[in-house]
Formats: structure tokens, sequence, C-alpha cells
């Protein structure tokens, strides 16, 4: 069973990629920004969540870890993840190596989307016309870049130790990143 993370900083394409893989391998698509908007208008959370988003900070890990652990275990039974904005710092990362664990599976592969600050700002004030999230703007965007630079940079080491980052040129347009992400799991399954 596969299992990847797309992985980069705001605006750096993993939602776009997450899909198209996920559609292209019949896998399942988690975005932990997408289940938390979802829980947006919940009576108990909900307020809790917008907060956080809209500054740019991380909502709180027990949160967080909670939701994707739900949403995994529901839709385990589909096929392997394609983790699209999870995890976002080292205690999710660890979290979900403990989760797979229990379940005897493991995370295959990370690519990391690399593409300049400057550029993904651009593209999210591109996406800011139509993507109706109260996050896209300049000063929660500038939030958003210092929590990813602080807190989920880190998980590359992580991984990196594990031997499990490929890294991308995030400049690339969207088929020929997908093209590359085949191709690299392409040569995976041969191996392994
Ligand atoms: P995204 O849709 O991935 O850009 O996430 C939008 C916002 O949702 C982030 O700025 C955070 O406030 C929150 N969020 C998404 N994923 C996580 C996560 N793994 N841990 C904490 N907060 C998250």
């Amino acid at each position: 069973m596969l299992n990847l993370i797309i992985f980069g900083s705001p605006g750096a394409g993993k939602g776009t990629q997450a899909v198209l893989i996920a559609k292209k391998y019949n896998l399942n698509h988690l975005s932990s920004g997408e289940i938390l908007r979802r829980e947006l208008n919940n009576i108990e959370f909900g307020k809790k969540i917008k907060r956080y988003q809209n500054a740019g900070k991380l909502v709180p890990n027990n949160l967080v870890i909670k939701m994707v652990e739900e949403e995994v275990t529901k839709k385990i039974s589909g096929g392997g993840f394609v983790f699209d904005g999870y995890p976002r710092n080292l205690k999710q990362a660890k979290a979900l190596d403990k989760l797979f664990q229990d379940k005897n599976l493991s995370i295959n592969l990370v690519i990391n989307l690399k593409l300049s600050e400057r550029e993904a700002v651009q593209r999210i004030m591109l996406r800011s016309k139509t993507s109706g999230r109260s996050d896209d703007n300049l000063k929660t965007i500038e939030n958003r870049f210092t929590v990813y630079h602080a807190q989920t940079t880190p998980l590359l080491k992580y991984y990196h130790q594990q031997k499990k980052v490929i890294n991308l040129d995030g400049r690339l347009t969207i088929p020929e990143i997908s093209r590359q992400i085949k191709q690299i799991l392409t040569a995976y399954k041969k191996t392994n």
C-alpha cells in the first residue's frame, strides 16, 4: 500500500498535485487544511479553527491529530493516502508514524515541491481571487511562511534521515510535475 506526503510551502502546489496523484493511483487524498475548513461550522471547534487559520498559525496539535486520525481510520480500507499539508510539525509526524506502525504501514515517500517564497506568494494572491479562503491575504500569508520555516521545514531533516525525501522543482508546469511524480512512483514500485 502506497502512502505519500506531498510537502512544500504554502502555495507550492501541494493540493493540485495531491488531487492528480490520488486520482491516478486510486489513493485517498487527505488535506488537513480541508478537513479543518470542513469543521468551520462546528459549534464546538469552528471558531477556534477559524481564529488559528486566519492568523496563519497552526491549529493546535491535539485537535488536528485527532481529526486526521479519524479520517485515516475511516478511509483506510479504500487504499493508501496522499497527505497534503500534513504533517506540519514534528509532533504530527511522530503521531502519524505511530498510527501507521499500529496498522503495519509506513510513509513511503515525501515529495518536496520547491518554490521560492516570492513565487509562492504570487500564486496564493492569484488563487485568492477564486479560493474564497479568508487566509489567502498578504498579512496571513506572511505568518503562514513564518510558521512554515520555523515548524514545518524541520520535517525535511526528519524524513531525509529516513531517505524518503525527493525534491522537485515547483516552478515547472502542473503536467510536468505530475509526470515527474509518476516517474518517481513507477521507479519506486519497481524496486520495492
Ligand atoms: P492549508 O489548506 O494546508 O493551506 O492550511 C490552511 C490552514 O489550516 C493553516 O494555515 C493552518 O492554520 C491550518 N492547518 C492545516 N493543516 C494543518 C496542520 N497539519 N496542523 C495545524 N494546522 C493546520
